[in-house]
């Protein structure tokens, strides 16, 4: 199947890729470079159709987007070809479309053969029948006018998948206009959720002094999520980044302290999240405020080899599964 690439007639910024069947909202932001505050930060969202070449575009803001010299109107959904120019808003901002051959054939419908995913290959090992640990059910909060889109569609090389689980509203627990919660899939924890912008930022790298809004944002609506869950006072949490991510698209991890799951297996799981390798979301909103960006300490990648130590107590364990029976006495 081909792939969608969104391109920018003035030149303005790398194509966006329009995953199949994948609602992609766009509007004011770094990613499209637009700063005009007429312009929507969602202004519109797209949704391609590789196998039938086209994308529907939805209007979401309130100034006018037009495909050709049509207006779409608020909330209505207009199918847009090749060759057609949308023109995100106030006839402004001209994009066109290409559908290309994808050379890696992995986004062909026929393609059988299995891709890896997350699971083989990020620090989060785990098997997909194992049983998530403990989560709560999806929390009812007023949902925005923005819907999300369910897709089945393998999104392409493994470390994406966050962006398809984002969209997938058997993982949302919470959204709202900016961001979106969703159950980590391979969950470290009794609770472990992710805090995503629904704006594409692909890693903290990304991250610069005008996301610090944006990150406040993630981490008001983590501590929300804290704050809801029905073993708050039970349970210590925390929040924070990690070092190097191995899935794209910038997540907060919200994730209770007691490492009770199943999914938990190694000792990259373990130091990922009780050494500096775990950043603490109020840490990265000051580097943000006073260097305007994020910087990681070189070497940190090492911190994933330390030695098996408890978080809660000086005690060193040999094992994994000595180190979860210890932490049996913390977390009864
Ligand atoms: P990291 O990129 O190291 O910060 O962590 C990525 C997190 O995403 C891990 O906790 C994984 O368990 C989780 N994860 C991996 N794939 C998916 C997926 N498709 N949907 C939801 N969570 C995922
Ligand atoms: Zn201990």
């Amino acid at each position: 199947m081909p792939i969608c690439w969104l391109l920018s007639v003035e030149g303005n910024h790398k194509p966006i890729r329009l995953p199949h069947l994948q609602a992609v909202v766009l509007g004011r932001g770094p990613e499209t470079t637009i700063k005009d505050k007429k312009c929507s930060r969602q202004q519109v969202e797209l949704q391609a159709e590789c196998n039938k070449g086209y994308v529907k575009v939805k209007q979401l803001g309130l100034n006018p987007t037009s495909i050709d010299s049509v207006a779409v109107g608020k909330g209505n959904v207009v199918k847009m070809k090749p060759g057609q120019q949308l023109r995100i808003v106030n006839r402004l901002y001209q994009y066109t479309l290409e559908f290309k051959e994808d050379p890696s054939g992995l986004h062909g419908a026929t393609k059988k053969q299995r891709q890896p995913t997350s699971e083989d290959k990020d620090s989060h090992t785990e098997s997909q029948s194992m049983k998530a640990a403990k989560q709560t059910d999806r929390v009812s909060v007023p949902v925005s006018h923005r819907e999300a889109t369910k897709t089945s569609e393998q999104v392409g090389h493994w470390n994406q998948g966050l962006k398809a689980s984002m969209q997938d509203p058997q993982m949302q627990v919470y959204k709202d206009d900016v961001v979106v919660v969703i159950k980590d899939k391979y969950p470290k924890a009794r609770y472990h959720w992710l805090v995503l912008p629904w704006q594409t930022i692909s890693s903290l790298k990304a991250l610069r002094d005008e996301h610090c809004g944006l990150v406040k944002h993630m981490q008001r609506v983590a501590d929300q999520m804290i704050q809801q869950c029905p073993d708050v006072n039970l349970l210590r949490f925390r929040k924070g980044y990690h070092a190097i991510p191995s899935m794209s698209h910038v997540h907060l991890h919200v994730i209770s302290q007691d490492f009770d799951s199943p999914c938990l297996k190694t000792k990259k799981h373990w130091n990922s999240f009780t050494t500096g390798y775990f950043i603490e979301s109020h840490d990265i909103i000051q580097m943000l405020e006073t260097n305007g960006e994020v910087t990681v300490k070189e070497g940190i990648i090492e911190l994933l080899k330390q030695r098996l130590s408890c978080h809660m107590c000086p005690t060193e364990l040999a094992t994994i599964p000595s180190l979860k029976e210890h932490l049996k006495s913390h977390f009864p």
